[in-house]
Order: structure tokens, then sequence, then C-alpha cells
């Protein structure tokens, strides 16, 4: 099976890592002119001229980045099965559409406002209290085209700071922490779900994952299994779908964002489940059975951001896993990642904070269970 994705990242890399034991092939198509994978076929198409001859190439397609042209997915769809499909790409890339969605299946998300003016933002945040949020209702990611609105009086300032002709207002979540659901859908309906993950952001970007948490309450990864298999089956999706979510203080989720594919929260699974969250992606897409999702031990996934730690040093760390995505140092960029596992948390939380030491620039660990 030679297995075709849109985009050629380090999430791209490790599906190709996933799925040679699987004798899976890879073709990467690449729009950016940046590839970074770094394995497999890699065809770099800025022109839009190398489509046929990747589909050509390949017996299904995935992808590793949703913010692709609707259009450009829908017209591979009439050649090529695609998993997941188009729907999920479409209403993925748009907030507003996420909230619809989320809306009508009955999942909880913070009070939110569509707004397509300076002054409509400024009613907005007059309207739900401020603090609030603003988001561009596309092409935000990583905390990318987003503003933090403290007084209404600032909402223009956020408005030509943001420069989107459309943006979601939401109310400012004072959450306990930030977790996230990862599942995984077949062909046949199936779902597997993983334990939830406690996530730890610095500037929007992900730094540390802890799965499971030691704290959670069975009936609040219930909760969460529930919401994301409402999303599975109503999208009618196939593959890894990410639902990030809020915990408040008396325990509710509210959910904040999905995506359609394998998740940076989702890494720990690599070394800490019994299968990982690329292996059962590879596995629904192309209609085999799901492997079991539970974890082996307590994990923490640390992001290595910006600059590399001495490999040496992290390597010499008890049951550390170092995963490098083969990229140059750069302010604000993944290049890498390290699973650490421990029998307990106690002694997980001492290891992440030996790791996060070895960093140059890792943020101090703090989770919500210490
Ligand atoms: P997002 O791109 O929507 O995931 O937002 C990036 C980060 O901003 C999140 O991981 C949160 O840390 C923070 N954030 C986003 N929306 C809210 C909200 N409504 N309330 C509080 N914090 C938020």
């Amino acid at each position: 099976m030679n297995i075709g994705v849109l985009g050629a990242g380090q999430l791209g890399r490790m599906l190709a890592l996933a799925g040679y034991p699987l004798a899976n092939r890879f073709t990467f198509l690449d729009t950016t002119g940046h590839p970074s994978a770094g394995i497999g076929d890699v065809m770099i198409d800025t022109d839009r001229k190398h489509l046929e001859a990747f589909l050509e190439k390949v017996d299904l397609v995935t992808y590793e980045f949703e913010h692709l042209p609707v259009s450009l997915v829908q017209a591979i769809e009439e050649v090529r099965p695609v998993y997941p499909s188009s729907e999920a790409i479409r209403v993925c890339q748009n907030r507003a559409e996420e909230k619809a969605l989320f809306d009508r299946l009955g999942i909880p998300t913070p009070a939110y406002r569509l707004v397509e003016s300076a002054e409509q933002l400024e009613a907005a945040a007059r309207d739900l209290g401020c603090p609030v949020v603003a988001k561009s209702v596309t092409e935000g990611y990583d905390g990318k085209g987003q503003a933090v609105i403290r007084d209404p009086g600032q909402a223009a300032d956020a408005w030509r700071s943001i420069k989107h002709p459309r943006l979601i207002v939401e109310a400012f979540v004072d959450f306990v922490r930030e977790v996230s659901i990862i599942a995984v859908r077949g062909r046949d309906g199936q779902v597997a779900f993983y334990p939830m993950a406690e996530n730890q952001h610095l500037d929007g970007i992900l730094r540390y994952s802890v799965a499971p948490m030691p704290d959670l309450d069975e009936s609040v990864q219930q909760v969460a299994d529930g919401y994301i298999r409402a999303l599975l089956d109503a999208l009618d999706y196939v593959g890894v779908l990410t639902l990030e979510l809020f915990q408040t203080r008396v325990g509710a989720l509210l959910a904040n964002e999905m995506a359609p594919r394998v998740h940076n929260s989702g890494h720990w699974s690599i070394d800490g489940a019994v299968t990982s969250q690329f292996e059962n992606h590879l596995r629904a897409i192309q209609g085999l059975p799901l492997g079991d999702t539970a974890a082996r031990m307590p994990t923490c996934m640390v992001n290595v951001i910006g600059r590399e730690g001495e490999a040496s040093d992290i390597l010499a760390l008890p049951d550390a896993h170092l995963h490098r995505y083969d990229k140059s140092e750069r302010p604000g960029r993944k290049l890498a990642h390290i699973n650490l596992l421990a029998p307990t948390h106690a002694e997980l939380l001492e290891r992440v904070r030996t790791c996060a030491a070895l960093l140059p620039d890792a943020p101090e660990p703090r989770f919500s269970f210490e």
C-alpha cells in the first residue's frame, strides 16, 4: 500500500516511521516548498503541477495538515479514497464551523460570538465580559492570529493586529488545566479512545503532555469519550481525531478546538501506549483492526522547541526516548520531542524536571496534579 500524505512535516515523518513495519510506502505532497519530513518520496508542488503524478503513485490519501484548500481535497476524493474526508477538513479549518458542530452535538464550549468589524468586536467584548480571546476564524494555529482583550477599549487595536475579516470572540476560561482527548475510528465505525492528556502550553505552543492523568475521574474520561465519539460519528470519520478541551474548577469540560489528524498531544503514545496514534491512524485508514490504546506506564512528552539539548545527556536518562525531526534550530520551531516513562507519576515528574534542565529553552514544568 502506497500512502499519499498531504503535507511533509514531522507528523508525516512519524506516520512513515510507524508505517514501515506494516510494509507501507509513503509519498508526500508538499505545497510549501519547505518539506521537513526527510523520509519517503517527497514531491514538492508549489505550482500545482504535480498533483496528477502524485495521485498516480498512491493508493489512498491522508494528511498531516488541515489548512489545505477544501476544493483540492474534494478533487483528490474524486480519484482516490481520502481519509479523513474533505468534510472533516472543511469543518476543522474554520472555527465558526467547528463551534457550530459542537453546538449541534451538545458539546459545551466557552460562550462565543462571531464578529466582522472592530465595532462588533468591542460590543462582543462588553456583552461576554472581559477578558475575552479574539481569534481569526480561519488560518490560525499555535496561538497565531489571536489576541486577549482585557478591556473593551482594546478592541480596535486587537482588530488591527489580527488583520482578518471575521473573528470568533470567546469568553476567557479560568481553567484548571488544558486537556486533550484523541480517538481513532476505523472504516467499519469501530472506535478506540486514548487516555486523556494534560497539556501545558507556553505562548500558544505545546510544551508538555502527561498521560494518563493521575487524578482524572473515570467519569470525566467517559464524558470526553462521548464528545469525541459524537464528532467521529457525525463526520463519518476515518482515522485519528483530536479534541482539545479546558477543564474547569468544577471538573466540567469545555471544547476549545479539534484537529483532524495525529496531534502533538498524542506523541506520548509512541512509547507510552500499546499502539501509537500514528500506527492506529494507519490501521484505520487501511481498514485494518485498531490496536490497543491503553497506556503502558505514566508518560510525559517533552517538546524540544527552538534549540536542542545534548542528545547524549538526554539518552542517559532512564526510560527516555528521543525523537528528533532532523530540522535546523530556529526560535519557536518544533525540533524534537522526548517521551519519558516512569512507574509512578512522582518519579515521572522528577524525570521531567531533570530532562527540562537539559533543554536550553524549556519552561518550568507545572502540572495541575502536583
Ligand atoms: P487555540 O489556538 O484556540 O488552541 O488557543 C491557543 C491557546 O490559547 C490555548 O491553548 C489556551 O492556552 C489559550 N486559549 C484559547 N482560547 C481560550 C479561552 N477561551 N480561554 C482561555 N484561554 C484560551
